[in-house]
């Protein structure tokens, strides 16, 4: 007997690329009675260099928006899904909703109603093949007329609706606004989709099924075959994915945290491993949630950044110093990453992209708002950040972070380090970048 009553089960794309993916997933959703609400995304790549349906469906509305024909593409985007259908024995008609999306292509439609397609098909089929009610994210999930997300309106009519339903399908992406048209979240918004059907159904857990098995320790692309993490709390996992770890969408966290519930990533291709599970606090779960001390829980960094130094004597003793210089910076539309400062010194880290062609007009507004003895824009700067609740009062963690750096002859430009101790942050070189993200792994993984 499990020791779930409810779970909400999401499948990500390559979870249900094909006929033979969406059966893994049945099986498994037929695996345990308490898995009663089915979260599906749009079919994603079957194998290397092939298309998700979602991608297609963005290329199609380019196409009619530049007036060129569109059949074709729509052609193989209906392929797709009658081939799914094909394959699994299922007796639907998708006809009738492929002329509904030809009509509305001809009538000038939009971009989140052609993208939102890939779900809500997907999701007829699933509910079709387990034979479950399926539920209209539209007439459930609810944006102002701003295009916000509107979670209480929202987790009201869904908890109505699904305590009248012990099973249902729910298809992630997308939801409407005050209109009735259909509005999506940014891209890989299923996941979010699947924690605000989590909350609304009261889930004791949150699966989110994809095709690793669970979250790793540091992005594989750098480092080759990263441990995956077992056990990661919201605060941690929004820190890593905040910084770049990009398994789920980063806010697909708030509607879970408010509820408490735990999310579990598991892999649809080998759903025995046990995956990652990402709890509300460290508190609620000791001592399952104990790290050794001074164990790390995951790295992360960014490239693409800069760093405005600011130096001014007795700059701590002038009210409003910092205030004025994130007012300015603010003034021109950008936003800042992070903020060390020391004695008279302070930094602001901003992103390159956001800083583009107005660097000058920048250090003059600083200039004339604070008059420092001395500014400078310095580039090519990328933060990495090491992140772990065994970091929290244990000794040491720093002088290990630092101490790797120093081996690899890596030079750290900044050093920021919240005062919860759940991060280090460390500005290096971009060019150092992947070598001080492999150099603090080994230090924090070598038994
Ligand atoms: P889905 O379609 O199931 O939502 P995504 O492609 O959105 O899946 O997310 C899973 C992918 O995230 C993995 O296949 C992997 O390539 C990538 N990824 C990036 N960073 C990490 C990390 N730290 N741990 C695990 N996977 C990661
Ligand atoms: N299908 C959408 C995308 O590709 C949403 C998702 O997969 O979560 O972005
Ligand atoms: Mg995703």
């Amino acid at each position: 007997m499990s020791k779930y009553q409810t779970k909400v089960v999401k499948f990500g794309g390559t979870s249900l690329a094909s006929a033979e993916q969406i059966q893994k997933a049945v099986a498994i959703i037929r695996a345990e009675d308490a898995r009663r609400y089915v979260v599906p995304s749009a079919p994603g790549k079957r194998f290397d260099g092939d298309k998700k349906v979602t991608d297609m469906l963005i290329a199609l509305y380019e196409a009619s928006e530049q007036g060129n024909p569109c059949e074709e593409l729509l052609g193989e985007i209906e392929q797709r899904y009658t081939e799914i259908v094909g394959d699994l024995g299922l007796s639907l008609d998708l006809s009738p909703e492929f002329s509904a999306i030809r009509a509305q292509l001809a009538a000038g439609t939009t971009l989140d109603y052609l993208a939102s397609r890939g779900e809500y098909l997907n999701g007829l089929i699933l509910a079709g093949y387990l034979g479950y009610p399926f539920i209209d994210a539209a007439e459930v999930i609810f944006f102002d007329e701003n295009g916000a997300f509107e979670a209480e309106l929202t987790n009201r009519v869904l908890s109505r609706r699904l305590s009248r339903q012990r099973n249902a399908v729910i298809p992630g992406f997308y939801g409407s606004l005050p209109n009735g048209t259909i509005k999506t979240f940014s891209r890989g918004g299923s996941d979010i989709t699947g924690a605000i059907v989590a909350r609304a159904a009261n889930a004791d857990l949150y699966e989110n099924w994809t095709d690793v098995s669970g979250f790793l320790m540091t992005d594989p692309r750098i480092v080759p075959n990263p441990k995956a993490i077992k056990i990661i709390t919201y605060r941690e996992l929004r820190e890593l994915s905040y910084m770049g770890a990009a398994v789920l969408h980063e806010d697909s966290i708030f509607p879970v945290k408010v509820a408490g519930i735990p999310i579990n990533i598991k892999n649809t291709n080998r759903p025995d491993d046990n995956g990652t599970l990402i709890v509300p606090s460290k508190d609620g779960f000791e001592p399952m949630a104990s790290p050794a001390p001074g164990a790390i829980t995951g790295v992360a960094g960014r490239k693409g950044l800069c760093l405005i130094h600011i130096e001014k004597d007795m700059m701590n003793q002038e009210i409003g110093f910092g205030a004025k210089v994130l007012q300015t910076i603010a003034e021109m539309g950008i936003s800042f990453e992070h903020l060390p400062s020391g004695i008279d010194t302070m930094s602001v880290v901003i992103s390159r992209a956001d800083l583009e062609g107005k660097e000058e007009e920048l250090i003059r507004r600083i200039t004339a708002a604070v008059q420092p003895d001395f500014i400078s824009l310095e580039g090519e700067l990328a933060l990495v950040a090491v992140v772990g609740r065994g970091m929290m009062g244990t000794p040491g963690s720093a002088a290990r972070v630092f101490g790797a750096l120093a081996k690899e002859k890596i030079n750290i430009r900044m050093i920021d380090q919240g005062s919860s101790e759940l991060n280090i942050i460390v500005g290096v070189n971009e060019k150092d970048f992947e070598r001080a993200v492999g150099a603090i792994y080994a230090e924090f993984t070598a038994s």
